[in-house]
């Protein structure tokens, strides 16, 4: 196997949760890593424009947006709310030239037991959105989230079930849907490497690496720096050049107890030394 190209290496800025987005993009300068996925919030606290122009002064590729999303609510208010709150998302990843806006899709509404409806909810959430991600040219990356998240993140829990949706919601393939490929919700998955090839080239928006540590303590804020757990890494990245993908791999990292504690040079210095063995 090849090794993977250092030229692809991405940071997810929920990695270096201390810094700010203008750090962060110093520090990828800093660093010599080439992409950035960038979250809403620390977008917005540096201001969109601002932060456009220091991601393309940097000549920083910008990897992803994270997040939209979020669809599911009691009622119709709450939907169309969801609705409105996406294509502001939409527009911001436009602005800072984004390859994706991650779609983080939600669970289920406060006091439902009702996941199928959950699930149609999403569908018509993304539906709503698509003619405008399709005008902007920022594909929406359909994220499935390990079945542990499914109240409260993400109903969509497999890649075969969000590569259903893009079927029936862009049954073209037209590029504006796909799916993004986050190791440590989809690496337990039987159906990994048939779904993988099945999402091909158009469909594959992002690659998202960690490792899922064992044991786990926290559902959400305990994953694991590349190599200190149990994913087989560069069986993932070989699933996925396979089936054409050629885009970034992308370290995100949520760890409450261990990597957000940590001097951010040192997560990156870290980060790139086990990128090699990825
Ligand atoms: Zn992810």
């Amino acid at each position: 196997m090849t090794p993977p190209d250092p030229a692809l290496l991405s940071l997810n800025t929920i990695t270096t949760k201390k810094w700010t987005l203008a750090a962060a993009i110093a520090g990828c300068a800093r660093h010599g890593i080439r992409g950035i996925t960038v979250w809403r919030d620390r977008l917005q606290e540096m201001g969109v424009a601002a932060a456009a122009q220091s991601l393309k002064a940097n000549g920083l590729a910008v990897t992803g947006l994270c997040r939209g999303g979020m669809f599911p609510a009691p009622d119709a208010q709450g939907r169309q709310a969801a609705i409105e709150d996406n294509y502001r998302a939409i527009d911001e990843a436009h602005a800072i030239g984004a390859r994706c806006l991650i779609l983080v899709v939600g669970g289920l509404p406060a006091g439902s037991k009702d996941i199928a409806g959950a699930r149609e909810q999403v569908r018509d959430g993304i539906a709503a959105i698509l003619g405008r991600a399709l005008q902007a040219g920022v594909p929406l990356a359909i994220e499935p989230l390990h079945p542990m998240q499914a109240a409260d993140r993400a109903c969509i829990n497999t890649l075969g079930q969000a590569l259903d949706l893009c079927d029936v919601l862009d049954p073209q393939a037209t590029g504006a849907l796909g799916v993004a490929v986050d190791v440590y919700h989809v690496w337990w998955d039987p159906q990994l490497a048939a779904q993988v090839a099945r999402a091909g080239a158009r469909r594959l928006l992002a690659h998202h690496i960690c490792d899922w540590l064992v044991p786990t303590t926290d559902l959400a804020f305990d994953r694991g720096m590349m190599g200190d757990g149990i994913i087989d890494l560069p069986r993932i990245r070989a699933l996925m050049e396979g089936a054409g993908y050629r885009g970034y791999s992308e370290v995100e990292i949520f760890s409450q107890r261990d990597w957000w504690q940590r001097d951010p040079d040192e997560v990156l210095a870290v980060m790139k030394d086990r990128y090699r063995s990825c």
